[in-house]
């Protein structure tokens, strides 16, 4: 169901981007990051992205996917390390007491704009 949260939100983003474009100035992407421990994964937040913005006027828009940073800390030993998907282990120690320190799950980050016209 994550998924279909992500996609709404981005659409959130995309229509408080469109509201503010000039003339001649066009959408052409949109720039998201993922956790990598989200439950979600980016190929089906894609599909549902596609499904829901093709509902709308933001059909044609390209959603790029990155995957976030992820730092997590051992509260046994208090090294930090950055993962890339799940980890349930201090990579030091092998303690199972782990704190994250980036937590976010999903981020908009940024929307593209293309300008049109006047070539
Ligand atoms: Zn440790």
């Amino acid at each position: 169901m994550h998924d279909i949260t992500f996609a709404n939100q981005v659409l959130r983003a995309l229509a408080a981007k469109a509201s503010t474009l000039k003339k001649g100035e066009k959408i052409s992407g949109v720039n998201v990051a993922l956790s990598p421990i989200s439950h979600v994964k980016p190929g089906t937040l894609t599909e549902t992205y596609k499904q829901l913005a093709g509902q709308t006027e933001f059909g044609s828009v390209a959603l790029n996917i990155r995957t976030l940073k992820i730092v997590v800390a051992c509260t046994s030993c208090g090294v930090s390390f950055p993962i890339d998907g799940p980890v349930f282990s201090c990579i030091k120690c092998g303690g199972t007491s782990l704190d994250i320190k980036e937590n976010n799950e999903f981020l908009v980050e940024s929307v593209e704009i293309e300008r049109l016209g006047d070539a």
